[in-house]
């Protein structure tokens, strides 16, 4: 008997983690990505024997990962080795004072204690809302698409909702939980996990800062990269074609029923299924839909400006993670989403792996992922005056911040610009997530894993539902790879 064909059009974490689960249900699946390596954001650059991650560089809830091994039969410790992060970042503010998230509940609670009097109880409140909202969410959105009749356990656990404090704006339920300007700060910064403002976004996304405390921060040995190499390993074994270099052009539909698709050389390779793994917005355009246009800026999600930089020197009293925040939080997110250019003072994310992995840099080495958020504009050429000026910017804010001087010992270094994203992974403006998560139709109804109109057409990542980031978008793949079980009856 044939086998059903499904084709995968991306070969980012989302596309992978598809073409994993169908493999293992015996499907004959091709993936085509466009870039030179598999991965997509998640991604890697090797120089001079420095390591780096071009993407993420945290990742929570480890468990989604061993999931998707497990369901091929495979234990994720015989693959990759999953490594806490402690502490789980060192937070610096312009006035000077600094203070690290531990893991260890006992030590943060300590510092909370010195941070404001009432700190802990109000921690553990806003621990307990996340609770909530996390239960919730692990029945409801994070299981299934939204757009699919819900199941009785949906609807109990929906029962629930809504309750004190979920509702409303982000900013203000941090607010109403913390006084202390510190960290109400810190918490204003997880909205940007999403690519998103904590002056925008559904308060709902306290979920993101619960996660973090719950259930930890990790680093996996050697980068995270390696869990796209082994990915591409269980795929190779499992007989999955992956084709680097290969643009899909068009997705053929006839009569509303998927056909195949074309690829940039004008080869037609048919299959039974489509799996948009690259922006959501652009199945359309691929689609040839009259009038279709890739996402709108208005409508994106955070682009960002990244220095990898490979240092001579070890920085022993650097935190695996530190953020330096800029001296007005508020007016750097009205200068990216309003104003939609560079933040004069931006907010600087420096993260060294190398602190606790010494087989990413040389001996006496360091590797440094430094960045900072940017506005997914299609106009910004990013030419060389506007990359010497973020630059400048963003090691003005680290020297203010008390950053060491580490100019002189740079040995490699590469810069990723938001346009140099948008070509790299064909994403609009560079915008990490697709659509930003501004308001409950935005953050709860992304565009859905299965099309409404084109039978045999499918969407899995970052910029379809549950939403980006790695763990969501391996999520992504288990709601689509399901809906597929579902519809396609394999
Ligand atoms: C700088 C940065 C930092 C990040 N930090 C973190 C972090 O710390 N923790 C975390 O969990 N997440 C982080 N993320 C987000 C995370 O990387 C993404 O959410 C996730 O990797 C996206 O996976 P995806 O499945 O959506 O695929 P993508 O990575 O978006 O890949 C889609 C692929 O499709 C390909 N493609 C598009 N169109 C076509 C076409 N027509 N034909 C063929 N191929 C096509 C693209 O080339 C791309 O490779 C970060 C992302 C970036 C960029």
């Amino acid at each position: 008997m044939n086998r059903p064909k499904a084709i995968v059009i991306g070969g980012g974490l989302g596309g992978l983690a598809t073409a994993l689960r169908l493999a293992g249900r015996n499907w004959d699946v091709t993936v085509y990505e466009q870039g030179a390596t598999m991965g997509g954001k998640m991604n890697s650059w090797t120089r001079e024997g420095f390591k780096f991650d071009t993407g993420p560089s945290l990742l929570t809830m480890p468990w989604i990962f061993s999931e998707l091994f497990e369901s091929v039969g495979e234990q994720i410790n015989d693959h990759v080795r999953f490594q806490p992060v402690e502490p789980l970042a060192h937070y610096v503010f312009d006035d000077g004072i600094g203070f690290q998230v531990s893991a260890s509940l006992p030590q943060w609670l300590k510092t909370l204690r010195n941070l404001e009097p009432q700190g802990e109880r109000r921690f553990l409140e806003f621990m307990h809302l996340g609770a909530r909202l996390f239960t919730l969410s692990v029945h409801t959105f994070f299981r299934r698409s939204p757009f699919e009749t819900p199941d009785r356990e949906a609807l109990v656990a929906l029962r629930h909702m809504p309750f004190r404090r979920a509702w409303g704006r982000y900013d203000r339920t941090i607010h109403s939980f913390f006084k202390s300007p510190h960290l109400r700060r810190m918490y204003e910064r997880f909205p940007t996990y999403v690519g998103s403002s904590p002056y925008h976004i559904p308060a709902t996304l306290t979920l993101i800062p619960f996660l973090e405390h719950a259930f930890g921060g990790w680093y996996v040995k050697g980068g995270l990269y390696c869990i796209v190499e082994s990915l591409v390993g269980l795929l190779e074994k499992r007989g999955v074609a992956l084709c680097t270099g290969q643009r899909v052009h068009r997705i053929i539909s006839r009569k509303e029923q998927i056909k195949g698709i074309e690829l940039e050389n004008g080869a037609f390779h048919g299959c039974d299924v489509a799996i948009m793994n690259g922006d959501a917005s652009l199945a359309r355009v691929l689609l040839r839909q009259p009038g279709a246009i890739a996402l709108s800026e208005s409508d994106r999600s955070l682009s960002c400006f990244v220095l990898l930089i490979g240092i001579k020197c070890r920085l022993s009293d650097l935190a695996h993670h530190t953020v330096y925040f800029s001296a007005d939080y508020r007016e750097e997110f009205a200068e990216l989403f309003n104003r939609r250019r560079f933040p004069q003072d931006p907010t600087v994310y420096v993260s060294m792996p190398s602190k606790g992995d010494r087989t990413i840099a040389p001996p006496n080495g360091e590797t440094l992922f430094i960045m900072a958020n940017a506005p997914a504009n299609d106009s910004d050429a990013w030419d060389e005056q506007k990359i010497a000026s973020a630059r400048h910017r963003v090691f003005q804010r680290l020297r203010k911040s008390g950053f060491p001087d580490i100019e002189r010992d740079i040995v490699v270094s590469t810069v990723w610009t938001p346009r140099r994203m948008a070509e790299s992974y064909n994403m609009p403006g560079g915008a990490i997530y697709g659509t930003h998560s501004h308001g409950w139709r935005r953050a709860f109804l992304r565009p859905p894993n299965k099309d409404r109109r084109h039978r045999g057409l499918y969407y899995v990542g970052g910029s379809t539902h549950p939403g980006g980031g790695t763990p969501t978008v391996l999520m992504s793949a288990h709601i689509t790879s399901e809906l597929i079980r579902k519809y396609e009856g394999a």
